[in-house]
């Protein structure tokens, strides 16, 4: 049987895109490998929105090469945004790359993928584990026996908006939203297939309308909702220009919407935000704020910024570093402004590197400061999460995600098996530490059902003995 394995790079719209790609070769017969070495087909999700993506996206394609010198009947095939943006020029520096297929090609990409499958009945591959060293992408998203239970639906492709910073306009084009029929058809195949969390996904996702209704965010957010058996409904990644008071309120009478607000900040200081062509001001992001607090008060607010942009002065830089101070964020992915070919911003002036990164550490700083202390309040109650699977830093606990995106690291319970818990994924961890990156507990109760009260778990025998160490 053949098999395909996928490597994903960049945000939750390519790991919905490489969903879709892993349901078609199923579909065609393939199985999928969790390892590079065990697969005929190597398939590189790529993305270009940083540079440091694009390197490993290159590093990685010459890791696949060392496996494919060893097999040349092995296909390597390149998808995402770097193959849209570097179609020709791949194809001059790896040509051991069999195909590369473009953001809008994803269709095409399953049927090659079908009409391969022949060729590779007979084949049979060594392993090779010098090929293992994990280099930023992740097998994850299509390959685990949890995977399946956090799904994405892509919504809507491209972005109109064209932010001066970002490459996505143009390489995945205008806005095409996709009609409402479709997404709700592909949910509720993903809820039938054992989907207990859909996240909706599109590149300014509360920006979508239905081609033949006009009907917004908010209808579709409780259109999806009211799908039988979804227990949760989460989306990924919007723009603060497009949340209006009527879809926040919209939104406030979905329950079934998990408690975060990801409302991407960038800049707290109008120059910067007008260089950067975000469409709101200081001032109307700080609206929008009120207004999620005011319909949504339980809810997390989490961000990106931006620090170091072209022409950010450290007046405008101590504007967002204030803003960040007051508390506003739960979390924020930080980033140094890092030039993508293409884009109008990198034609302008760039601040010092060496200012860049002072200003950076100045602001992760702060941020993990207002980080810490949501995670703190978090001690000493219980959390009911989907697990995630076991932690990659220690196989002998589970990861799980809080509704609101936080990360729970917990030891395995003593009647820990994998196909139990893919059965009873909820779990309810007593929170017993915060840090930074998330927290850490013990796992108390599994659940089948999100709304369900959980049933009591062991805790792991060493738990047990340490407890009973204590007593004596
Ligand atoms: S809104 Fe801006 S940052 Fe987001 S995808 Fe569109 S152009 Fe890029």
């Amino acid at each position: 049987m053949p098999r395909l394995y996928i490597e994903t790079f960049g945000c939750q719209m390519n790991e919905a895109d490489s969903q879709y790609i892993a349901d078609r070769a199923a579909a065609s017969g393939y199985t999928i490998a969790t390892r590079p070495e065990d697969a005929n087909v190597l398939l590189l999700n790529t993305c270009t929105v940083r540079d440091n993506a694009e390197r490993r996206a290159y590093g990685r394609m010459n890791h696949f090469k060392v496996l494919k010198d060893d097999d040349p009947s092995r296909r390597i095939v390149v998808m995402g945004c770097l193959a849209e943006q570097d179609r020709d020029r791949m194809q001059r520096i790896a040509p051991h790359v069999d195909a590369v297929f473009g953001t809008k090609e994803l269709v095409e990409l399953g049927d090659r993928l079908a009409a391969w499958e022949p060729d590779f009945a007979e084949l049979d591959f060594a392993a090779d584990g010098a090929l293992l060293e994990p280099l930023g992408g992740t097998a994850d998203a299509v390959s685990d026996a949890f995977s399946h239970l956090r799904a994405f639906v892509n919504v809507q492709r491209g972005c109109s908006y064209y932010c001066s910073f970002c490459i996505v306009p143009h390489v995945r084009g205008r806005f095409d939203h996709r009609p409402l029929d479709d997404i709700l058809a592909e949910a509720r195949s993903k809820v039938a297939a054992g989907a207990r969390e859909l996240m909706l996904v599109g590149q300014t996702v509360n920006a979508w309308k239905d081609p033949a209704t006009g009907a917004g965010f908010g209808e579709l957010c409780a259109a999806a909702a009211a799908i039988p058996n979804l227990e949760r409904l989460s989306f990924i990644s919007p723009h603060p220009k497009d949340f209006s008071e009527a879809v926040i309120a919209r939104m406030a009478s979905v329950p079934k919407l998990n408690p975060r607000l990801h409302l991407p900040l960038q800049s707290f200081a109008d120059p910067v935000l007008r260089r950067m062509n975000r469409k709101y001001t200081a001032a109307q992001f700080r609206e929008k704020v009120a207004l999620a607090r005011h319909y949504l008060p339980r809810w997390a607010i989490t961000t990106d910024i931006i620090v170091g942009f072209p022409g950010e002065t450290e007046d405008d830089f101590e504007a967002t570093l204030a803003f960040v101070r007051e508390n506003v964020f739960a979390n924020a992915y930080t980033f140094m402004y890092s030039i993508r070919r293409g884009t109008p911003a990198a034609r302008w002036e760039q601040v010092p590197e060496a200012t860049v990164r002072a200003r950076f550490g100045r602001l992760v700083d702060a941020q993990n400061a207002a980080t810490r202390a949501y995670h703190d309040r978090k001690v000493g109650g219980i959390e009911r999460g989907l697990i995630v699977g076991p932690s990659k830093k220690d196989a002998s606990k589970l990861a799980i995600k809080a509704l609101d995106n936080v990360t729970l690291i917990a030891p395995k319970p003593d009647d820990y098996d994998p196909e139990r818990y893919a059965r009873e994924p909820w779990l309810d961890v007593a929170i017993e530490a915060a840090h930074v990156w998330g927290c850490t507990g013990r796992i108390v109760a599994r659940a089948t059902r999100f709304a369900e009260a959980g049933v009591r778990v062991r805790p792991p025998l060493v738990d047990l003995l340490a407890a009973g160490t204590t007593a004596r």
